[in-house]
């Protein structure tokens, strides 16, 4: 009974989220819309002293960057709530990540929603754009990518020079990834911050990344990998930020059994495994 309750709790959770990150998305374009019109009509009277057809040629331009603003909104809103492939998927997520989404943290401040929510929804949508476009990857190619804190606070294994060096006693959830790792001979690495993961991945050049971690460095660790495919799920915290952290392995085993599939069963890899955050 209790799962359940958690599992409708989680589906409840899942379409707010959605709700409410579509809503954010169309005011920041409502905020676009006044902000371009402002732009447009305050200066029109001085560019008309400079030609008289300059001021259609800004509108045209203002029209057409709203038109595909627009656009780009309606099929993201479209792919999140379907959780359907859409087309130009991998260059929409270029414009939510490195665009939109800058926009939408003031535009979500004004409603008093934070910008972990706003992060949550981003990583989502991120996650759908990806599998849109994913292409069948080999196995020494895919990085699993996790942050120091997943390990045991008392734990003096030195995981993150080498993670092997785990001993899998079970007080964290590094024994059941470590165990994806060598299911899927796939490479793990251990990161406690931007720089080493950097360092990691030039080191490895992955051709994608499932990757765990808070909704901060989610967000800036998606941002910076752009264009590298980034499968991404959020961390648990409860004991805190940073101390101690969980992630429901079995979702980085869905992800995993997810690029297994592709180039096998199309039909199967377009279903869609459980994604943190949302
Ligand atoms: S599972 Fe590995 S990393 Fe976690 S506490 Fe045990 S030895 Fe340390």
């Amino acid at each position: 009974m209790a799962s359940i309750r958690g599992r409708s709790w989680e589906r409840y959770h899942s379409v707010s989220q959605k709700r409410l990150f579509i809503t954010i998305l169309f005011s920041t374009v409502a905020v676009m819309f006044l902000l371009a019109l402002g732009l447009w009509f305050i200066p029109a009277t001085g560019l008309v002293d400079v030609s008289s057809l300059l001021p259609k040629l800004v509108g045209a331009v203002i029209v057409i960057f709203l038109f595909l603003i627009t656009l780009g909104s309606g099929l993201l809103a479209y792919a999140l709530t379907t959780r359907n492939r859409i087309f130009l998927a991998q260059p929409l997520r270029g414009v939510v990540l490195k665009f939109l989404y800058p926009m939408m943290v003031p535009v979500a401040k004004i409603f008093g929603v934070s910008r972990d929510r706003v992060q949550q929804g981003l990583v989502e949508i991120n996650n759908i754009l990806v599998k849109a476009c994913l292409k069948p990857i080999k196995p020494e190619k895919l990085l699993l990518m996790m942050p120091h804190c997943l390990q045991f606070h008392e734990c003096d294994r030195k995981i993150t020079t080498d993670v092997y060096n785990c001993v899998s006693c079970g007080r964290c959830d590094i024994m059941d990834l470590l165990k994806i790792a060598k299911k899927y001979n796939v490479h793990l690495s251990v990161a406690t911050g931007g720089t080493l993961a950097r360092k990691i991945l030039k080191e490895r050049r992955p051709h994608a990344i499932i990757a765990v971690a808070c909704e901060r460095d989610m967000t800036s660790g998606l941002q910076d990998s752009f264009p590298l495919p980034v499968l991404g799920y959020l961390l648990d915290r409860p004991n805190g930020p940073c101390f101690d952290t969980k992630i429901d392995y079995r979702k980085v085993g869905e992800a995993m059994l997810y690029f297994a599939s592709l180039g096998k069963d199309d039909k199967q890899s377009s279903e869609e495994p459980a994604v943190a955050g949302g």
